[in-house]
């Protein structure tokens, strides 16, 4: 118990993050990251997905069109994704991680759990 308030300095190694969280965010990161990239060279293979009447069979073009239904739209916001991640990503490595790109104060774990890759606290994001 701290009187003032102060935040306890048993929580200020690496930011906010403890080690095991740290890990979970980097995982998380790794797999994003193989995701998006499987996705984004799906995508640059097959062209985007079109309604021809080349299907290969009509089983195998409804899940592709399933799957690719929720990443096509954003295959843009996807490669702007991959940057990002890999940006955290060195960010993990060389220790910033965790940092907002503005104020340097340490970015809330929750927002970091729900966003690994942000770049900013919910203070300075735009
Ligand atoms: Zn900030």
């Amino acid at each position: 118990m701290t009187p003032d308030g102060r935040r306890n300095p048993a929580k200020a190694t690496a930011g906010q993050l403890t080690a095991p969280q740290l890990q979970e965010l980097k995982d998380v990161l790794h797999r994003e990251h193989a995701r998006l990239t499987r996705s984004l060279e799906r995508a640059k293979r097959d062209g985007p997905v079109q309604l021809d009447q080349q299907a290969v069979g009509r089983l195998s073009r409804m899940d592709a069109l399933m799957n690719e239904g929720l990443a096509q739209p954003s295959m843009s916001r996807a490669r702007e994704e991959v940057g990002l991640i890999e940006q955290a990503l060195d960010r993990v490595e060389n220790g910033t991680y965790g940092f907002c790109q503005s104020c340097r104060e340490p970015i809330g774990v929750d927002r970091l759990m729900a966003i690994p890759e942000a770049l900013h606290c919910t203070g300075c994001r735009l």
